[in-house]
């Protein structure tokens, strides 16, 4: 069994974060350390220790976290000038938290990566 991490304990409202969505399937909150004017993680409310262990039962839910994303990042006002999905996995990635989480990130420009 994977270890629950701090992100079991926001989806049950065990501990104080900054919850912008939260349905059957995934939860959505501010990064506490935010790295643009607009961070927020997008996690499904199982724990899926990394994007490693992903099966194709966890496909609805992964689904969802890109809907609300663009949901999000709408009501951020940030949808037209763009912003950037993450995932990070494992050591290389910098992976800190594991419980899979997308960062959603936008509101200025951010560095180029990838091109
Ligand atoms: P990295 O920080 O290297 O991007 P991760 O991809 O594992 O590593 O990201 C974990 C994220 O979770 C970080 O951006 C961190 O600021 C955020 N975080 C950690 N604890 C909390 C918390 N209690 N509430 C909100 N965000 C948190």
């Amino acid at each position: 069994m994977a270890e629950e991490t701090i992100f079991s304990k926001i989806i049950r409202r065990e501990i104080p974060a900054d919850i912008l969505f939260q349905d059957d399937l995934v939860t959505a909150f501010r990064d506490i350390s935010a790295q643009a004017p607009s961070h927020i993680l997008i996690i499904p409310n199982h724990l899926i220790p990394s994007v490693n262990e992903v099966k194709a039962s966890d496909e609805k839910a992964l689904g969802r976290m890109v809907t609300v994303a663009a949901k999000l990042a709408a009501e951020e006002g940030i949808a037209e000038d763009g912003y950037r999905l993450i995932m990070n996995c494992n050591k290389h990635a910098g992976q800190e938290v594991f419980h899979i989480h997308m960062h959603l990130l936008g509101g200025e420009p951010l560095g180029r990566m990838l091109n």
